[in-house]
């Protein structure tokens, strides 16, 4: 005897419609379709499939994303990058919103580095853009948690398709300038924005050299009150640093403005600065080549990333190095004699 009750009718049908509405959770035509209609709750949900841990559900995912490619790529993508504290969010909740007054359809995703190394968040906090994610015509997507910088990294691209085919025209993506992420970001944007704070040294800000090289446009942020005139005077001073670095192959001549996101001044002239460069690398054909050399880096980080997960998944791989690694130690062995020893053990139990 079980003195479990019969569930009655209306809990049958609860149950019923949480089972459909998982089931079509997970259906990959219907969520394509939903998607190309623009629907948000169905690029969350694939989004979610493509960062999924477990594999059935990632595979989900793809064939989202398979679907989805034919309508991706008709965006903007932009790269915003700076340390914590210079603005990025209160910048993009007030650009964004500008954009969106513009009609664009305006997509935000994040790469965040903190998360791989202290599984908390330097980005990821729920509290930013308040306003923004309230906007029917924006939709913001915090960082991916889990795996590696490169595996967040793809996540984040792939998502960049999703948001394309989903009929977003502004795809922001946005990173902590502090280290490797920024590379990332710009390997897979159209164009690069650094945002600076004035009256702080480029080595306070943690800013190396190679960041400044890859920017497209340099913004001076908080340039209201007191903070107008160092500004304007930090404006001047990137402006000639800027000059000293070689001239970029697209031919395009990197700018520097100031910016207010509190008093939301600057941000019209920053979009025009995005739309005219985006016109030139479109008609110089820079801008489609340049995504054709980003794909092929994504693919050739992808061999590399899966070859490498097929290398540490084999059969007693990490036996083989902890044995290897004490020959090596004791100084019976060089590195390359090392490494070539376990390779051979892969390729034999492949
Ligand atoms: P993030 O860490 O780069 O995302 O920076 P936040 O957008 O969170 O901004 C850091 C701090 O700077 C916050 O206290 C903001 O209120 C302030 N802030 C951001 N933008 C402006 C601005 O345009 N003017 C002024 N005066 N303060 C700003």
């Amino acid at each position: 005897m079980t003195n479990k009750k019969t569930p009655n009718k209306a809990q049958i049908e609860r149950l019923l419609a949480r089972r459909k509405q998982h089931e079509s959770q997970l259906n990959p035509e219907l969520i394509t379709e939903k998607i190309l209609r623009g629907d948000k709750t169905a690029l969350s949900d694939a989004i979610t499939l493509i960062e999924n841990k477990i594999e059935a559900k990632r595979t989900i995912g793809q064939t989202i994303l398979s679907n989805c490619l034919p309508h991706s790529g008709k965006s903007i993508r932009i790269g915003i990058t700076g340390v914590p504290g210079v603005g990025k969010s209160s910048f993009i909740e007030a650009f964004g919103t500008h954009l969106t007054e513009q009609g664009c359809k305006v997509a935000v995703l994040a790469i965040d580095p903190s998360s791989e190394i202290s599984k908390g968040s330097i980005l990821g906090d729920k509290t930013r853009m308040i306003e923004l994610s309230a906007n029917p015509n924006a939709f913001i997507r915090p960082t991916a948690t889990s795996g590696s910088l490169g595996g967040v990294a793809h996540k984040t691209r792939e998502t960049i398709l999703l948001c394309e085919a989903a009929g977003f025209d502004t795809i922001l993506v946005e990173t902590v300038g502090v280290g490797q992420s920024e590379t990332e970001v710009h390997s897979m944007t159209d164009f690069f924005l650094l945002l600076m704070l004035a009256g702080a040294g480029d080595e306070l800000q943690g800013i190396k050299r190679g960041i400044m090289e890859m920017a497209d446009t340099i913004l001076i942020t908080k340039a209201d009150g007191k903070n107008v005139k160092p500004a304007n005077l930090a404006r001047t001073e990137y402006k000639n640093a800027l000059h000293l670095f070689p001239a970029k192959e697209n031919n395009w001549i990197p700018k520097v403005e100031t910016v207010s996101a509190m008093e939301n001044r600057g941000l019209d002239k920053i979009w025009k600065i995005i739309k005219t460069y985006d016109q030139m690398t479109h008609s110089n054909g820079w801008k489609d080549s340049n995504r054709k050399a980003q794909q092929e880096y994504w693919m050739k980080e992808s061999i590399q990333s899966q070859i490498l997960e097929e290398f540490y998944q084999t059969k007693g791989i990490q036996d083989k190095i902890k044995e290897i690694t004490n020959d090596l130690n004791v100084g019976k062995l060089t590195s390359y004699q090392a490494a070539e020893l376990i390779i051979k053990y892969y390729k034999k139990q492949k």
